[in-house]
């Protein structure tokens, strides 16, 4: 009986679609297979494999296997799964697990080796060249530098026959670590916590623990002894490790080398696609055993994946807001389910959602209340930036200025912390009041003194800062409003001028090198102020760093999100951490102009318990997350007529539920992206709702024009 395979292509399809196994063609589940869609042939992975009863309809055959290796089982599995929980296309969650196979391999490398064929006219020079050739295939040029002679004896030797070209493929480099290495000697807390992952890691099955250690406490020491175990105890196991930001992989790259020997594969945007081609196949193949990367290593295709680590896990940046919609921390929590896994969340300042689930026993909760050593915890301080404001446009407070230069004058190192990129955030038209704005997305330009350009945040669009008013043409007029990082480098040179200064924001460090590098000079006392945007607030270690100036504290309270407080909370304790962890004792200082609030109060007693039980009553009572469950749809469209007509169909289309209500649709507060006008409905409901029937309910009952986009966001992060 002939075969139907089920095949989900990579694309923004609804579903997988049938096709007929060709005569002879033997098919696995996972296996790749070119398949015919309209006049193309797609690369497809089959997901099901059935006999062709009751097939009434005729169905194309597909071309055939492509010889790769195949996804695994639990691979397939998350994919459905996390289409599912994203009310996305399964396609377009299958085409985040075949990233890694868009590019080809390396180029093989080209050898020469002998032939065992002698060369028609001997010379000492050639008699040198075939003995060290006897070494095996290696390159040209090392093969002449060994023999001490010059390539053209080696190439004369190929032309002769002597010696030939062979190919072999690029190795991938991926060694096995070292479990015979010692880890650190562990303090007792420390032990402890490593003693209950390790357990969980080899236990083999699903769980998760919370790590929650303050900052410099050692929890990535202590999830590398997980990590040890875990392989240890398996020799096949895989162990993938989660980090918000590609600076920070760079930081725990160098720390797994250290710890086992070897250096883990790297999987994040900075990584070349032959590269990342490599690490796919090898992590498919189980030959590799350490993955160290950004969210989307999530949809890696392991082999045998026994522990995923999720470092920093309340960083917002694990939820991808594009494209296809998900948040890696908590889909690392499906995955480890799919694959009976462990899961180490590890945080100093852990979401709301991590906690809850700690509270309810869910998740074990491991505390590290200490830093490490003799380190202790940094002063606090807040600056009420009424009482003591900076001079007229400035931005560092007499107080912090004062703390910058006994720090420097006591030879330690200084962090600004302000989470905004460029040179100032506006730039405005003393003449005619003209807000500089983007063409198409209305949102204020952010002035680059470095590249002399006016920049789109949204977008990147940009254009060259221009020396009249384009509204009224005053010359000479356009006047830059508010700090960004390189306005604060500037005011710190004219206070610190014998000082070194850099700044670290994405404008600065553009890739993993370029931070590894600054991460580097700083460790190494090269640097004496840095002024960082959140690249570089979090996670680092710099022993000589002893004071943290946060230099505008309210800046993520404005503008209304759910997550404001806690944001602010996490980001400021996190950037604050990072002083005084080494001998030296650390403080931080506070700018803001509203030291009442709960957040800056909570900062300062260092009481993040009590904040957090705060902040959860308010959610509790409001039946928001962790406490209930939000969605949002986002429409959009070049046509506000479209647009307007579909949001009114869709409002008029919502299905009839028990605890749940839909807010909207209203002007996104970002009304306009790249042309497209946007509309939000928010979507909240009980925990005891199934969300994601009600949103593909609602979504089944409406026609979505052409000119339309509709995006839905389950567990929103961004409101705008
Ligand atoms: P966290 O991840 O909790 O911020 P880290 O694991 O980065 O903390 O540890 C902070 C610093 O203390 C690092 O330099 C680390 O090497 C050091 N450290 C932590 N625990 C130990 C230990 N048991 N022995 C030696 N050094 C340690």
């Amino acid at each position: 009986m002939a075969l139907v395979a089920r095949v989900l292509l990579p694309l923004p399809l609804p579903e997988a679609f049938d096709y007929l196994v060709p005569e002879g063609a033997e098919l696995a589940v996972g296996d790749h297979v070119a398949a015919p869609l309209g006049p193309r042939l797609v690369r497809g992975v089959v997901v099901e494999l059935r006999e062709a009863h009751g097939i009434n309809r005729p169905l194309k055959a597909l071309q055939g296997r492509i010889d790769e290796p195949p996804l695994p089982p639990g691979t397939l599995a998350f994919v459905e799964w996390a289409a599912r929980y994203g009310c996305g296309a399964p396609g377009e969650a299958l085409a985040m697990a075949l990233r890694g196979l868009r590019a080809p391999l390396p180029n093989p490398e080209r050898l020469v080796a002998a032939t065992g064929q002698a060369p028609a006219k001997p010379t000492p020079a050639r008699a040198r060249v075939l003995e060290a050739a006897l070494a095996g295939p290696q390159k040209a040029a090392a093969l002449a530098l060994t023999a001490g002679v010059s390539a053209g004896v080696v190439k004369g030797l190929i032309e002769d026959g002597a010696l030939a070209w062979v190919e072999r493929a690029a190795d991938a480099g991926f060694a096995e670590p070292d479990l015979t290495l010692p880890g650190a000697t562990l303090n007792a807390s420390q032990k402890a916590a490593a003693t209950v992952l390790a357990d969980l890691a080899t236990a083999g099955g699903f769980g998760v623990a919370l790590l929650d250690g303050v900052t410099g406490s050692g929890k990535t020491e202590v999830y590398l002894e997980a990590a040890a175990a875990a392989l240890a105890a398996d020799p096949s196991a895989q162990v993938l490790i989660l980090l918000p930001e590609i600076a920070l992989t760079q930081a725990v790259i160098a720390r797994v080398e250290t710890r086992f020997g070897a250096a883990p594969a790297e999987w994040h945007s900075g990584v070349a696609s032959p590269r990342r081609r490599q690490v796919w196949e090898a992590v498919a193949r189980g030959s590799c055993r350490i993955v160290v990367g950004a969210r989307s290593a999530l949809f890696l295709p392991f082999a045998n994946l026994r522990l995923i680590v999720v470092d920093e896990e309340h960083d917002g940046s694990f939820k991808q807001e594009d494209g296809f919609i998900y948040h890696a921390r908590d889909l690392a929590v499906a995955r480890a389910k799919i694959e009976g896994a462990a899961v180490v969340l590890a945080s100093a300042t852990p979401s709301l959602e991590s906690i809850w689930n700690a509270q309810g026993g869910r998740y074990r909760w491991l505390k590290l209340s200490k830093r490490h050593g003799t380190a202790t915890l940094p002063e606090i301080a807040l600056v009420d930036l009424r009482e003591t404001p900076p001079e007229a446009g400035r931005w560092l407070s007499p107080v912090l200025a004062r703390a910058m230069v006994e720090t420097f004058a006591a030879g330690e190192q200084s962090l600004l912390f302000l989470n905004r990129r460029g040179y100032a955030p506006l730039v405005l038209c003393r003449a005619c009041g003209e807000r500089m704005t983007s063409p198409d997305s209305q949102s204020w330009l952010v002035e680059h003194r470095y590249t002399g350009r006016l920049v789109c945040h949204l977008t990147g669009w940009s254009m060259p800062k221009p020396l009249a008013c384009p509204h009224c043409g005053a010359k000479d007029s356009l006047v830059s409003i508010g700090p960004g990082v390189e306005r604060l480098e500037e005011e710190a040179r004219i206070l610190l001028p014998e000082a070194r200064i850099a700044v670290f924001s994405s404008d600065t460090v553009q890739d993993a090198a370029g931070a590894r590098t600054l991460v580097a000079r700083m460790a190494e006392g090269e640097i004496d102020v840095l002024v960082a945007t959140q690249a570089a607030a979090k996670g680092h270690n710099f022993p000589r760093l002893t004071l943290v100036g946060v230099v505008d504290a309210d800046l993520g309270l404005r503008g209304g999100d759910l997550r404001a407080a806690e944001r602010t909370y996490q980001l400021l304790a996190q950037a604050t951490g990072r002083a005084g962890r080494a001998e030296r004792p650390g403080r931080a200082l506070i700018q803001t102009y509203a030291p009442e609030h709960a957040v800056m109060q909570a900062l300062k007693a260092q009481d993040r318990d009590g904040f957090l039980a705060a902040e959860a009553e308010a959610r509790e009572a409001s039946g928001l997350p962790p406490y209930g469950r939000l969605a949002a749809l986002i429409a959009s469209s070049p046509d506000p007529v479209v647009l307007d007509a579909f949001c009114q169909a869709l409002a008029a289309a919502v299905p009839n539920a028990e605890g749940v209500e839909v807010y909207g649709p209203a002007d996104a507060p970002l009304g306009l992206i790249r042309g497209r006008r946007r509309k939000r409905f928010l979507v909240r409901a009980d925990r005891t709702v199934d969300l994601q029937g009600f949103l593909t309910a609602w979504r089944a009952r409406v026609r979505v024009p052409g000119a339309v986009r509709l995006t839905i966001d389950v567990d929103p992060y961004s409101f705008l």
